[in-house]
């Protein structure tokens, strides 16, 4: 099967002998005692089964395990770890997963914030103790490309287990197992929910192996599971997924090239552009260049605001994914950072036409002229 037909093949396991077309939600929380049952809702549920199956398709793996948020599934991996590990990851870390390691793993895991475009600093930085190595790319909010390749015959050279959030990408353009990763995470509240109303997250393994035994103990001993509804819904949108990433890499990608010539406009964060620093890698370890981009306006925090609020067609709010479009100021979010400038805006491209979105932005940033 090709990428679209199991997007929509690849769930969708229908058991029942009236033979709906879809699955149905399989609700109960336990299962009548058979040979061949589920026995009960934390450990395994239907619907469940369907994500984890098409997500593991798509990202060319083994097996999945579904969790309730990102967060869940990133911390079955840190759970997983023993305690007093080291791990190595970005700096441009996905905040709320920086915030995880920084307060709940204090005192339990030591984490160095590395930057990934740079190899050599990853080797220098591996120690004794070092299980794991995690890779964000694209990362949040800078889009900087980590040499997925590269990193991982590092890291295995000492034995570290490769993990890629892979959540910017998706699996439809970006699958971190064929470039040599060993798990790669999702936030399925993002591309893979797709429409603003679902919060998930999923990890997909290339190797039934002792560490992922005990990441699927986590999920099903620890328990933060998704609802039979999420799950159903996940697999529902990722039917159109391979279609709806096509569509948001191509409004990005000009709506990168309207900013980058534009007067008002000083740095464009944007993979797909030839002046990214890391266009070359990204060429040859994506398939395209998603949906997110950032770029830094003329003038303060203050008229980047006014601009955002200017615009008719992006909302101003958090998070990425949906068909719609969205906006905002990042240090409003994560604060001033090296790296992130006050006025750095960070835009998720939706499905809109993208001449409406080119007209919106037009009009906002005469404002700042
Ligand atoms: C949103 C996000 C997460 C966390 O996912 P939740 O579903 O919000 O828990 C992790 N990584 C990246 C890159 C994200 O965008």
């Amino acid at each position: 099967m090709k990428t679209e037909t199991i997007a929509i093949h690849g769930g969708n396991a229908v058991t029942d002998s009236l033979k709906p077309v879809i699955q149905p939600i399989t609700l109960s929380s336990t299962y009548e005692h058979q040979e061949e049952s589920m026995l009960y809702g934390r450990l395994e549920n239907p619907n469940r089964k369907s994500l984890e199956h098409v997500m593991a398709a798509l990202e060319k793996g083994l097996d999945a395990a579904a969790f309730a948020s990102g967060n869940a599934a990133a911390n079955a991996v840190f759970q997983a770890l023993p305690a007093g590990a080291h791990i190595i990851a970005p700096d441009d870390m996905y905040h709320g997963l920086k915030s995880l390691l920084e307060t709940v793993y204090k005192d339990k895991l030591k984490v160095d914030f590395i930057n990934l475009t740079e190899p050599a600093l990853v080797e220098a930085a591996i120690c004794p103790d070092t299980r794991l190595l995690w890779i964000e790319s694209p990362s949040n909010p800078l889009l900087k490309i980590s040499d997925i390749n590269r990193l991982s015959a590092i890291a295995h050279n000492r034995d570290l287990t490769v993990v890629v959030d892979n959540t910017f990408a998706s699996p439809i353009f970006q699958q971190p197992l064929l470039a040599g990763a060993d798990l790669v995470m999702h936030s399925n509240t993002k591309y893979i929910g797709g429409h603003s109303d679902i919060i998930g997250g999923i990890l997909i393994t290339g190797e039934i192996n002792a560490f992922w035994k005990r990441i699927k103990a986590v999920q099903q001993l620890a328990g933060a599971v998704p609802s039979p509804f999420d799950t159903y819904f996940l697999t529902r949108s990722i039917k159109t997924l391979p279609y709806r990433m096509k569509a948001h890499a191509a409004n990005a990608g000009k709506i990168a090239r309207f900013l980058i010539q534009h007067p008002s406009v000083e740095k464009v964060y944007y993979p797909g552009l030839e002046t990214h620093e890391g266009h070359a890698i990204a060429s040859s370890q994506m398939q395209g260049f998603g949906g997110m981009l950032s770029f830094v306006p003329k003038g303060n925090a203050r008229d980047a605001d006014r601009f955002i609020a200017h615009l008719n067609y992006f909302t101003n709010a958090t998070s990425l994914g949906g068909v719609e479009s969205l906006i905002e100021r990042r240090s409003r979010i994560q604060g001033v950072s090296e790296g992130i400038p006050e006025q750095l805006i960070r835009m998720s491209v939706g499905l809109e036409n993208p001449e409406d979105l080119l007209e919106d932005l037009e009009k906002g940033l005469k404002l700042l002229q």
